[in-house]
């Protein structure tokens, strides 16, 4: 039998001594994406797309209305990031075979996901076959349009511990005792030169999450819209500037567990740097991070719960969608605290929720 991930983990810093956050985060989802359905009620956690159908539907609009702006071209990918149990793309297709169907049959829907247990989730969801990939690097050189809703919270963070003067690596060890610990690099860390501001600015203790997986995709993708056109939304949790603090956490059973404890058991995220997105997207237009509430109503998403709930059958069922969607855009939940981000062409109209009134 395979050893357990904790054993496995220790056995790797035994070999090659305490291991970087980034590489306990990449370890511990690896094993936790595999093990089983992770979205949703029964899960850890629930996304947007699984509490509205109206959050696909309104992004599936949005991809319409972007293909229509950059001249209807054909053939066109439709890339999703991260797709979970598939139902966002489920949505969209579906919103998007009824308001566009000539964008419907210039699309092919690929989806970047490495879990084989999600693929085949995605898979049983999706009428369509999909392309899947492992990475952005080989997607079709072809016009594209990207949708990526809490796949960048997903991706492993350096932390940087602020320390007389320099920057050192938090890495993950093992106690003497047995079990797993955080220390501090001995030595300053190289990747101190990819942090904003000398490090004179920051207090002894602060920490800085450095997500160079995000930098790195974003970076294909926006060389893929300046060389192809094309678009890219993405919608997480997250900051708008630059800012240091710990935002790593881990969520198991819907409730926040300790990071180190039961590594690939629990969810493991942090906090989307919106500032590092947009500098690492060089060429392209940047459009916001807006909040997802003022993109969703600008979106319509109020209308569309209104359509659902007229052809609703039951009280419930009406109730569950207005209860739905007010979660999606409440000022003082997810509305505010999700932000929207959008990439585009150089010489594109700015795309539908981020027009400047
Ligand atoms: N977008 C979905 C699910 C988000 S969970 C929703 O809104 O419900 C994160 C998803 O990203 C999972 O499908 C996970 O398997 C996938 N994932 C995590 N790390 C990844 C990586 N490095 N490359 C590709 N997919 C990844």
């Amino acid at each position: 039998m395979a050893p357990t991930l904790p054993r496995h983990i220790e056995a790797l810093i035994n070999k090659e001594g305490p291991i970087t956050v980034a590489r306990f985060m990449a370890e511990a989802l690896g094993h936790y994406y595999d093990r089983g359905e992770p979205i949703g009620g029964q899960g850890d956690f629930i996304t947007a797309p699984e509490i509205s159908q109206a959050f696909g539907e309104v992004l599936g609009a949005w991809c319409a209305f972007v293909w229509r702006g950059i001249g209807r071209p054909s053939p066109i990918a439709l890339v999703e990031l991260g797709p979970g149990r598939g139902t966002l793309m489920q949505d969209a297709l579906r919103a998007i075979e009824a308001v566009a169907p000539d964008f419907a049959g210039a699309l092919h829907v690929h989806l970047v996901e490495t879990s084989p247990v999600m693929r085949r989730a995605q898979a049983d969801r999706l009428g369509r076959r999909p392309v899947w990939h492992d990475d952005p690097s080989d997607l079709p050189d072809t016009p594209l349009i990207v949708l990526a809703n809490e796949f960048f919270d997903a991706l492993p963070v350096h932390q940087l511990v602020a320390r007389n003067g320099a920057w050192h690596e938090r890495l993950v060890g093992i106690r003497s005792g047995g079990g797993l610990a955080f220390e501090i690099a001995a030595e300053p860390s190289p990747l101190a030169g990819s942090l904003p501001g000398g490090i004179d600015a920051y207090p002894d203790g602060a920490i800085f999450e450095l997500n160079q997986a995000a930098g790195a995709i974003v970076g294909e993708i926006a060389g893929r819209i300046a060389e192809h056109g094309g678009a890219a939304l993405v919608i997480d949790y997250g900051h708008a500037a630059s800012a240091t603090g710990e935002t790593l956490q881990a969520v198991r059973n819907h409730a926040f567990a300790p990071v180190l404890d039961d590594p690939g058991e629990a969810d493991l995220t942090a906090h989307v740097d919106f500032e590092a997105l947009s500098r690492a997207a060089g060429e392209v237009m940047v459009h916001g991070p807006t909040s997802q509430r003022d993109f969703l109503i600008a979106l319509g998403i109020e209308a569309r719960a209104a359509k659902l709930q007229n052809s609703a059958k039951t009280k419930e069922a009406r109730e569950e969608i207005a209860t739905g969607v007010a979660r999606l855009i409440d000022p003082r939940g997810m509305g505010t605290l999700f932000k929207v981000l959008a990439l585009s062409g150089p010489d594109q109209p700015a795309p539908p929720g981020f027009e400047t009134p």
